[in-house]
């Protein structure tokens, strides 16, 4: 059994100036868990409260959880995150800014865009250039294992545009959430070398990952975390 600190998937495409990990089930989205290990104080993990919404928070100094399903901070010494289980978790830092985000990308948030509107939020707000933004994706269910219905599939496609994240099977469709959510960081101008993404499918590692459609109601949740530390 590995332990809790192998199990933390840090992408390597971020430099030192941040913290920025996944976690699988053995830390899972445990505040208590994660302070512990990383040595940071529980009251500087903060988690929005997730909707499937296409809603951006820009954290300052209230901590107070508000109802987002994307997080931007330029605050130092706060480690942001989202939640997932099956769904994508997303990890954006602009280097030149010194702005972190965490974003969850369901089918749901995705057919809103998310991906493609918190980059824009740092657009927008920081003046921030999609050159100088490392994005990374963590652990979610993946193509073959992703089967949606018709809706789901033509929702998605409306706002990604086409791509080969749609996989045709017998009359109906699996979908990689996480080539989609790459395709809207790709058309919001960010570089393909400055995208990270991991390869775990998080149905086929059951044991190690919370995956809703393999634990369905038991499913907990693992999570993504960024911060400028
Ligand atoms: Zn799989």
């Amino acid at each position: 059994m590995v332990n809790a600190m192998d199990i933390l998937i840090r992408p390597d495409i971020f430099d030192g100036q941040v913290k920025a990990f996944f976690t699988g089930k053995s830390l899972g989205a445990d505040r208590d868990k994660i302070s512990k290990v990383l040595s940071i104080d529980k009251d500087d993990i903060y988690l929005p409260l997730q909707k499937h919404s296409d809603i951006v928070w820009l954290l300052n100094a209230d901590r107070t959880p508000v109802t987002a399903d994307a997080v931007i901070t330029q605050a130092k010494g706060i480690l942001i995150g989202v939640q997932v289980a099956d769904c994508v978790p997303a990890l954006l830092h602009d280097k030149k800014n010194s702005v972190v985000g965490a974003v969850h990308a369901g089918w749901r948030g995705t057919s809103l865009q998310i991906m493609k509107k918190t980059i824009l939020f740092l657009v927008e707000q920081f003046d921030s250039d999609p050159h100088d933004i490392n994005v990374a994706f963590g652990p979610s269910i993946r193509g073959n294992c992703y089967a949606v219905g018709t809706e789901v599939k033509d929702a998605v496609l409306k706002a990604t545009g086409p791509g080969d994240y749609v996989i045709p099977r017998d009359g109906k469709f699996c979908m990689d959430l996480s080539s989609a959510n790459m395709l809207q960081a790709l058309s919001a101008g960010i570089p393909l070398k400055n995208i990270w993404r991991s390869h775990e499918c998080t149905f086929c590692n059951p044991r190690d990952f919370h995956s809703y459609r393999y634990h369905k109601d038991y499913a907990g949740r693992q999570g993504g975390f960024i911060g400028i530390f």
